[in-house]
């Protein structure tokens, strides 16, 4: 089987929304696809371990939010690549609550679609969910992010818990002194030219020196997830 061949189907970046009576989240999925006109329905491919499937399950609801291709990577590391079980995702993010009582996102998405659960079906990994759109509508400018746009411009990569996520990617080569390292869950890029001055660490500083306690400033990730750049 040549898995390049799944690589080439097209996704979009969205953020999916959900949960009740105070408790939500939101995370990013790229698999979503509406699936009838009348009445409209659409549907999306959420991780079982997420915690979003949770919500989506105990409320029966969603919403999607369409990322624009202004989103930095720290917005979308902050909705793949975190937990909404460690870290209120929605805190500092502007929104709206939406008809069905779901927050849509307004910061960094042109629009959005709001659901009601109609079916599900059970994918290994995943749940696929099918929702009725119950209202939608658009909130900003800008183009749509789609995941080949996130890859090849933004320079992102699939989390391992997306459906999308390829465990046969081709291994690192050796580093040498200028090494660049990557994060291998959000593909954030160290550069020891440039440092990491946000969180103290000095431009000029090779990946080795930096100290342990140090994490990926996309995601959290600790050091020992980084990998020399290919
Ligand atoms: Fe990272």
């Amino acid at each position: 089987m040549n898995r390049k061949a799944l690589h080439q189907i097209s996704y979009g970046l969205y953020i999916v929304t959900s949960g009740a009576d105070g408790k939500f989240n939101g995370q990013i999925a790229n698999s979503i696809v509406q699936v009838t006109s009348r009445p409209a329905t659409v549907a999306v491919c959420i991780n079982k371990e997420n915690y979003t499937h949770e919500l989506i399950r105990s409320s029966r609801k969603f919403t999607v939010s369409i990322v624009t291709e202004n989103a930095p990577m720290t917005f979308i590391g902050l909705f793949g690549f975190k937990s909404g079980r460690d870290t209120d995702k929605l805190k500092n993010t502007k929104t709206q609550t939406g008809a069905t009582g779901v927050p849509y996102i307004l910061d960094y998405c042109l629009g959005y679609i709001e659901t009601e659960l109609e079916g599900e079906l059970d994918c290994g990994s995943h749940t696929i969910f099918v929702g009725k759109v119950v209202e939608a509508d658009l909130t900003g400018d800008g183009e749509p992010m789609t995941y080949a746009y996130y890859q090849n411009v933004k320079g992102g990569k699939s989390p391992k818990t997306a459906p999308t996520f390829d465990q046969d990617a081709a291994p690192a080569k050796p580093k040498t002194s200028a090494q660049r390292y990557v994060c291998t869950v959000c593909g954030y890029v160290y550069d020891p030219e440039a440092g990491d001055p946000d969180n103290g660490i000095a431009a000029g500083t090779a990946f080795e020196e930096i100290p342990d306690t140090w994490t990926c400033p996309i995601c959290g990730a600790e050091k020992d997830k980084f990998e020399p750049e290919k």
